[in-house]
Parts: C-alpha cells; structure tokens; sequence
C-alpha cells in the first residue's frame, strides 16, 4: 500500500512527524508538504509561477507550493502511481464546523478525494485555546497519531463514496480521558470578525483580518459538539456543495 502524506503546517511540524510515524509500517509512506507554514491557504492551486521540489531523503519531500499542489504534485510527480490513501495533518488546531472551507489541511485531503482516493484530515484540537488568557496546555501529537491510525484501521472496511472524504478532529487530551469515535456532521463555529488598522513605519496604512473564536451552533449532532464532549469526531464530508432544499424550492419557483 502506498500512503501519501501532506499537511498545511509545513515540513517541520511536529504533526506530520508524528502521523507518519504513527502508519509507517501500514504500507510505503511518502511525505510530500509544503516548505513553510500554509495554514489556512484553502484549497489553492499555485498555476501562475513555477513550483520546486526538494528532495530530504527517506521519503521525505518538501515544495514550495500549498497544502493542495503538494497532493497534486505528490500523486504525480513523486509517489509515481496512485496512493492508496492521502492522509493530512496532523494540525495544529482545530478543522471543525466552517474553517472547512478555508483550511488547507482539509484541502490536501479534498485534493485526494477528488482524485477518488481514499483521504482522511486530521486535526488536534486545543480546547484551551477557545478560552480567553488560559495558559496553553502542550499538543499531544504523538497522542492523536495513535487515535488517527484507530480511525484508519477502524474504517478499512468501509468503502468512501465517490468524491467524499472524512474529517478528524482529535480533542487534546490525555489518551485515557478520549471518550471514543464519534460519526459527527459539519457544524458551524464563530469567530468575532475584525478589521485591526495600523500604520507602517513609512507612514502607510495596513490590515490586520480575523477575530477571536467565539463558538459554534448548539447541535448535538455536530463535529463541534463531539469535541467538546472529548469524543474523536469523524466527519464525512462530500465535495458537493449543492443545498438540496434550496435546489427544489429554486427548480419550482423557476
Ligand atoms: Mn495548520
């Protein structure tokens, strides 16, 4: 089996270490990401300036592009053959509910399930961080790495639908206070929207965009819920954005 490995946090994070060690004896691992941090890119595609690829030794590959070319790149350039699984993470924060649509974690994962390969995202998630001036608590990468391959191994069975792929949030805590897997759907999470306006050294204007996390919507059935309920969420995300309800209402009123 080969396994292919990207993430938005870059070649050096911790997370990516962690989760290739964690499957390495599950097939022949490729990590293929990017050279810096690309938190929050999306899903982007680098299509107007050339991309580089720096070869690190065992299997290890950086590129100076995004989270989605390094999939992209990855399936065609370096693991040679198609991946049998696209694994993403795992990040250094949450990808639950809305930050869907602007991480890029999830977009090396939709890169891959575009391609109709089986791809997992996988996240840590710090509850403390949600709550103002408390102190940090340390990321468990290696924690989460053993919940991620239990995801993997609990799931080989079941088969992904066409262009569908599974979001994983891990709740940072001590592996024996992990409630379990949780099936979720995507939620939706807050932040306060803020515009924060300088001026640089030379006299200009410049922005500062993003606000603080300020929740999510109460459903008991959301991937926001099972996390504060220190369950693993498993989301099954589908690249279809279409509204069912709102297509019928609009093809009967059109
Ligand atoms: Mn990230």
């Amino acid at each position: 089996m080969k396994i292919l490995i990207s993430n938005d946090d870059g070649i050096d994070s911790p997370g990516i270490k962690a989760l290739a060690e964690a499957v390495k004896d599950l097939g022949e691992v490729f990590v293929v990401a990017p050279h810096r941090e690309r938190s929050t890119a999306g899903h982007s595609l680098t299509l107007h300036k050339p991309l580089r690829i720096h070869d690190l030794g065992n299997n290890y590959f950086s590129t100076s592009g995004t989270p989605a070319d390094c999939v992209y790149l990855g399936i065609r350039e370096i693991v040679k053959g198609r991946p049998d699984l696209i694994l993403s993470g795992i990040n250094r924060g949450a990808n639950l509910g809305t930050d869907l649509y602007y991480s890029g974690t999830v977009a090396a994962a939709r890169e891959g399930a575009l391609m109709n390969i089986r791809s997992y995202a996988f996240s840590l998630v710090d509850l403390s961080s949600t709550i103002p001036n408390s102190p940090r608590e340390k990321l468990r990468f290696p924690m989460a790495a053993q919940w991620a391959r239990k995801v993997i191994e609990e799931t080989v069975n079941i088969s992904f639908p066409a262009h569908s792929l599974l979001n994983v949030n891990i709740p940072n805590l001590e592996s024996e206070k992990i409630k379990g897997l949780k099936v979720a759907r995507q939620g939706f999470r807050y932040y306060k929207d803020e515009v924060t306006k300088r001026t640089d050294p030379r006299g200009r204007e410049y922005y500062w965009i993003g606000g603080p996390y300020k929740g999510f919507e109460e459903d008991p059935l959301s991937d926001c819920h099972a996390i504060e309920e220190s369950f693993v969420s498993i989301a099954p995300i589908n690249i279809d954005c279409t509204h069912n309800q709102f297509y019928t209402t609009l093809r009967e009123s059109l």
